[in-house]
């Protein structure tokens, strides 16, 4: 068992409608030396692929992308769900389903922070359905640039994410894999890897 499933068994609860509630240390109170070790874990994974951005989403996926862009001393690209009247007119565009708020959301990024020459890291917390990083990774290639690659913290193996991200020929690690989740029992199984 990794550092991060041991972390997830001792402070990760399990709610009814296969969702992980993380939020004592991953996604509302961030404990930042888990984080670094997660950024330490990606760097490893993803060594030796030219990466010269990393893309999120807010608000989940933020506190991991930024320490994971300082370790591949790049900058971080978050996507918004709503548009400010301070953005810039030209935007990309991409439609999630967004499977804790359960709505459609439109994700927003100024055009001009991802040009063609990009080669795009993905980051986000959780994947579950895939709806997230798919529609970071059609923004990526809708500016002309290139997903070198998608990094998940915690990836729901039970959903259909990881699959239709290796369908579509993404790069995928995804630092925990659930295979089950309880929540009478509070009983989380993880993937061997
Ligand atoms: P997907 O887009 O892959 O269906 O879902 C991933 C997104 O939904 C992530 O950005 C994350 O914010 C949220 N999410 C999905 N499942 C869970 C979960 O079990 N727990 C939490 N905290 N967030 C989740």
């Amino acid at each position: 068992m990794n550092f991060l499933e041991e972390r997830i068994l001792r402070d990760g609860t399990v709610r009814p409608g296969g969702v992980l509630k993380v939020d004592g240390f991953l996604n509302h109170l961030v404990d930042v030396g888990l984080v670094n070790r997660i950024g330490a874990e990606f760097k490893k994974r993803f060594a030796g692929v030219e990466i010269t951005k990393i893309l999120t989403v807010e608000s989940g996926g933020i506190a991991v992308a930024v320490i994971v862009a300082n370790c591949f001393n790049v900058p971080v690209l978050y996507a918004k769900k709503t548009r400010a009247v301070n953005m810039d007119d030209d935007v990309l565009t991409a439609d999630a389903y967004s499977y804790t708020h359960q709505t459609e959301c439109r994700l927003f990024v100024s055009k001009r922070f991802i040009v063609p020459e990009d080669k795009v890291l993905i980051i986000d917390d959780f994947l579950a359905n895939g709806e997230a990083s798919l529609a970071l990774a059609s923004m990526v290639e809708s500016a002309g640039a290139e997903v070198a690659g998608i990094g998940i913290v915690i990836e729901k193996g039970m959903q259909k994410g990881g699959g239709l991200i290796k369908k579509a020929g993404y790069r995928l690690e995804s630092l925990a894999i659930i295979d089950g989740m309880d929540p009478e029992t509070g009983e989380i199984r993880f993937r061997e890897q």
